[in-house]
């Protein structure tokens, strides 16, 4: 079956190009997938245009279209073992990480069908005078370009398709090149649960070929983009001739702080899963440890010989506690990335190569490496590097503590760990991040809303903020007792 789905038809590519998807883990060929060119691209934007002005998706009652995403909510727990296994070849991920991922997409369809039946935010303004009815409603802002990454694929698609058809958008979505297999599925589940044709329009392929025009195009009104910071620069510029609204979830370089005082074995433990989880590709990832001065060889002594036991591993290998990175031109931008860092004069504490078992020769798997003595004008404190590299700087008291975490272009999630909760509500205040974390590291729910300051992008995801950025607030302004005002009288 080919994998475009434009106009609620599943078609090959125009000029029939494939792309082969390899699995991290062990190169293995997972699928050869139809690769769009130009004029399936426009086909696609085209079809959700067609579908926006003319129906019936944006004039679908709130209620029904609620109702439509805890349809695809309940399909998407019925396929929960297939979506996660498709998931994890993508990925190269644990399937057990891929389980979390679809239960979380799940609860995020729920979510946004409930708020979306609930009313959406509309409103009766009171204005204190008596002959007027005053009223905001909310509208969807028209053709949307869903453009996401390979970290989570299906994660970061719900994140925006389900806010993005709960408004009553159309929209054309573009998963990353290297992880397309989720999405297609989710676009039969959204055909099964009913949704009209043309509203959701999938097109596969790379990011200058395809999402570039989908970020151009006259025809589009918002792209909500999750990637890098360079491309978020590109997709803004390329967007700006047209005005289109834009949302940017761009990447991170977090931290993660911990006082002499904290919970030292949790702290130790959940400093290893802020940056080893998902061999460090995770936009949140805990990649800067601060640890304050007295705590840091005890600490980081414990922290390297709990990272040393990281067993690495394929995703169906029950033993294996971290994956693969996503390709090899990844794994050499990591090693050139750490090689960079012990230049500028960071200790090696763990890590910094391949692993060397012949089993995981053919997978692209990177030890996980802590990086000591580090300093702020280090390129490796600096610079993100999307993998399984911890950083470790040290601070005397608060205020250095957080004038450390806060030099840095990013803005996207932060974590204080202390026993004294003056002092960690002091420390969230202060941290200039779209996220801040006490004394645990990665947890968000579909209720609370995501998203970065400064470079790490602008808009939210999830929460009634994520639903605001698909819907046009509209002022609706009625006189009850019309009557001459003589204004030029
Ligand atoms: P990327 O920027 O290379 O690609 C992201 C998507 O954009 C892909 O689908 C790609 O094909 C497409 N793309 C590339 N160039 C494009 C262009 N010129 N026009 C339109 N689309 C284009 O990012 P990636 O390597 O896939 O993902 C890793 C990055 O994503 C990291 O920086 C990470 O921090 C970030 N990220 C952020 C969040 C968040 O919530 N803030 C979540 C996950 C990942």
């Amino acid at each position: 079956m080919p994998e475009l789905f434009i106009g609620g038809n599943w078609t090959a590519a125009v000029d029939g190009q494939v792309r082969e998807i390899r699995c991290p883990a062990d190169g293995t060929l997972v699928a050869s997938v139809d690769e769009a060119g130009p004029e399936d691209v426009a086909a696609a934007i085209a079809a959700a245009r067609d579908a926006f002005d003319r129906g019936p998706w944006p004039g679908t009652p709130a209620a029904e279209r609620g109702a439509l995403l805890l349809r695809v909510g309940d399909l998407l727990e019925r396929d929960k073992d297939a979506l996660a296994r498709a998931e994890s070849l993508d990925t190269g991920k644990r399937l057990v990480e891929s389980e979390y991922d679809m239960a979380d997409i799940a609860q995020c369809f729920r979510y946004f069908g409930s708020l979306v039946a609930a009313g959406g935010g509309d409103r009766i303004v009171d204005t204190g005078l008596p002959d007027v009815d005053s009223r905001v409603v909310h509208e969807p802002v028209g053709v949307c370009s869903l453009i996401t990454p390979w970290n989570y694929p299906l994660l970061q698609t719900a994140w925006k398709v389900a806010p993005a058809l709960g408004a009553g958008n159309t929209f054309v979505l573009k998963p990353s090149e290297l992880t397309p297999h989720t999405a297609v599925l989710l676009m039969r589940l959204l055909a099964e649960a009913g949704l009209p044709d043309g509203a959701a329009n999938l097109v596969l392929g790379a990011g200058g070929t395809v999402g570039a025009p989908l970020t151009e195009d006259p025809r589009v009104d918002l792209v909500s983009f999750t990637g890098g910071l360079v491309t978020g620069r590109r997709i803004m510029a390329a967007a700006a001739p047209t005005v289109k609204k834009v949302a940017l979830e761009l990447g991170g370089k977090n931290p993660n702080i911990v006082f002499a005082d904290a919970s030292f074995d949790a702290a130790v433990d959940y400093a290893l899963t802020a940056v080893f989880l998902h061999s460090g590709q995770v936009c949140s990832a805990g990649a800067r440890l601060l640890v304050q001065d007295e705590l840091h060889d005890a600490f980081v002594a414990e922290l390297v010989k709990q990272a040393e036991a990281i067993a690495l591993g394929g995703p169906f290998d029950e033993n294996a506690r971290a994956g693969p990175l996503i390709s090899a031109a990844h794994r050499d931008k990591i090693e050139a990335y750490v090689e960079a860092g012990l230049a500028e004069g960071a200790v090696l504490r763990c890590g910094g190569s391949r692993p060397d078992d012949p089993a995981l020769a053919d997978g692209f798997y990177y030890l996980p490496t802590v990086l000591d003595d580090c300093t702020p004008d280090m390129s490796v404190v600096r610079d993100e590097s999307f993998g399984p590299v911890l950083t470790v700087e040290t601070f005397r008291d608060e205020d250095e503590a957080v004038a450390l975490a806060n030099d840095t272009v990013y803005g996207l999630a932060g974590a204080v760990w202390t026993a004294d909760p003056g002092r960690a509500h002091r420390v969230a205040s202060r941290l200039r991040a779209g996220t801040v974390w006490i004394n645990d590291f990665h947890p968000y729910v579909p209720q609370a809303e995501w998203g970065g300051m400064k470079q790490s992008g602008f808009g939210r995801e999830l929460g009634p903020a994520g639903l605001a950025e698909y819907q046009e607030a509209k002022h609706v302004w009625r006189n009850l007792a019309p009557s001459p005002q003589r204004w030029f009288a």
